[in-house]
């Protein structure tokens, strides 16, 4: 612990009091019908940030209603393009506006560094405004090849009413990458952001109404997976579900969606690899190694938290990267300094830390950290960073999300070997490659088993381009032009235009 980068200190000032979040229905903020709240305490400061209204059954009914008159009387799905862009592109604005209100809960809720919640709230904007652009430039296709009296057109229509399920991780980012894109295409929508993150969706209401959003077309509800979630998975006036979250819920949300045949698409967990090569920038490599370890403490999706090195670099590789662990800022979530904060729960640093016990009990070996961390006046929600060798394919640290900061290391020493591991998983969110050979990198990026591939580089994402996973790591996409396709029907329409049709009865 001596040797690791510790801050401790703070120049964000908490806030006096909690932020009270409220449900958002058909355009009013409301509380809970029986008033149930719940407390969010901060992960770094031991406060209490927020008082959230507890929703059951009844809000997430009154919530879903308002979507469907919403979406049936046109209000907003029968605006033009035009008209839907200039709401989302006010709403970008005003985020910008608030980046730091919105910031600081989000830093309070999550435990994640200030400068990190800037950037993800922040750019979040651009996420709306890309919807914005994306609201009126979509069209559908026509077919002016069928012959002289037939002309095809095929439409492209909102889905109707989309139920939108975020996790704790990246609450404003994962919401932005669903909500204006569904928004754009005409859809209406019930969220329900994470129990333990709620604010920061609860905050977007006020820029919503402020921005000109209709009543009833984005309708918030603040609660529990159950009894909230469900509703929103198994209604029969839900057209689609789309869920950010763990493998196990998005299970769970499949089979409840099933009954009613609704639309599902998922996000979900990964176990993600990056392969190094002698011959690449291997400063560059150990650094994107660490960076995809630690950042957001290694609870994301994407986090690399599995590495496959050629034998050759192993021992080297992975002392710079341990030298690197070292100069990593951990800390206190509120200094501008700071890059991986606090673990959101209690009982999740238990969970990171009964893997890491599990795979020393299985032979591993801990080559940094290995234990959780207590910081002076910050309490013992912390988790040092780890990377840990003598990991072998088959053990449970290999092949399951821990989503803490702990790094396992695989070695090879073919590329054949290479695509093998990187495809001995149940996941297959993203992979990673860093080698200077143009080929090699084709010949895995080809045969990746894995929704994204880096290659030199490692979790650059942007609007325009597609995210999701295969496998167990989810289905459908998001962002980017096929994301937003998620949230339209396609509706053929078929005209005679000329002669009219040959009778098919033959005349007695
Ligand atoms: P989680 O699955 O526990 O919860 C996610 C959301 O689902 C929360 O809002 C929760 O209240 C809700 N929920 C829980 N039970 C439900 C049910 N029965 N029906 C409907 N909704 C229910 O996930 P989490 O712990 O919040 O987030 C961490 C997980 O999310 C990790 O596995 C991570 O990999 C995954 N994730 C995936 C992506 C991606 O884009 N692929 C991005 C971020 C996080």
């Amino acid at each position: 612990m001596k040797d690791l980068h510790i801050i401790s200190g703070q120049t964000v000032a908490l806030p006096k009091t909690a932020y009270q979040a409220r449900h958002f229905i058909n355009g009013v903020a409301q509380d809970s019908v029986d008033g149930r709240k719940s407390d969010r305490i901060s992960p770094s400061h031991g406060v209490v940030v927020s008082q959230a209204a507890l929703g059951s059954e009844v809000e997430a009914e009154a919530a879903i209603t308002a979507a469907r008159a919403a979406f049936d009387d046109g209000r907003w799905s029968r605006l033009s393009g035009k008209a839907r862009a200039t709401v989302l592109n006010k709403v970008a604005d005003l985020i910008e506006v608030n980046v730091e209100k919105l910031a600081l809960i989000e830093t309070l809720e999550s435990g994640k560094p200030i400068s990190q919640a800037r950037g993800e709230c922040g750019g979040a904007a651009d996420l709306w405004r890309y919807a914005a652009s994306l609201a009126r430039t979509s069209h559908g296709d026509s077919h002016n090849t069928l012959g002289a009296d037939i002309l095809a057109v095929v439409l492209k229509e909102p889905i109707g009413v989309v139920s939108i399920i975020t996790p704790w991780n990246f609450p404003f980012w994962i919401l932005s990458q669903k909500l204006p894109f569904a928004l754009a295409a005409g859809c209406t929508c019930v969220v329900k952001p994470s129990e333990v993150t709620p604010s920061t969706t609860a905050m977007l209401a006020e820029m919503l109404v402020e921005a000109g959003l209709p009543a009833g077309v984005c309708n918030i509800v603040l609660g529990y997976g159950s009894p909230v979630g469900s509703l929103m998975t198994a209604h029969a006036d839900v057209d689609m579900v789309t869920f950010t979250g763990s493998t196990a819920v998005g299970k769970l949300i499949t089979k409840r969606a099933g009954d009613t045949l609704k639309k599902v698409a998922l996000e979900l967990g990964g176990k993600n690899p990056q392969v190094i090569f002698p011959n690449c920038d291997l400063e560059g490599a150990a650094d994107a190694v660490t960076f995809g370890i630690y950042f957001n403490v290694g609870q994301c999706c994407n986090s690399s938290s599995r590495i496959i090195v050629h034998e050759d670099i192993a021992d080297a590789f992975v002392t710079r990267v341990v030298e690197l662990s070292r100069q990593v800022a951990f800390g206190n979530p509120l200094h501008p300094d700071t890059q991986v904060g606090a673990i959101v729960t209690p009982e999740h640093a238990t969970k990171i830390d009964s893997y890491v016990r599990a795979a020393v009990a299985a032979g591993a070996k801990v080559c940094i950290g290995g234990h959780s961390l207590t910081i002076p006046g910050l309490g013992d929600q912390f988790y040092q960073p780890t990377v840990m060798r003598g990991v072998t394919p088959d053990m449970v640290i290999a092949r399951e999300e821990v989503f803490g900061p702990v790094l396992v290391v695989l070695t090879f020493g073919t590329l054949e070997e290479a695509i093998q591991l990187t495809n001995d998983a149940t996941y297959g969110l993203s992979a990673g490659i860093w080698c200077d050979d143009i080929s090699t990198c084709l010949e895995f990026s080809r045969r990746a088993q894995a929704g994204t591939v880096w290659t030199n580089t490692w979790m650059d994402g942007f609007p325009e381009v597609a995210f999701g996973g295969v496998k167990q790591s989810g289905q459908g996409r998001e962002i980017g032009a096929y994301g937003f396709d998620e949230f339209l029907e396609v509706k053929s329409l078929v005209m005679r235009v000329g002669s009219t049709r040959a009778p098919w009865v033959k005349k007695a």
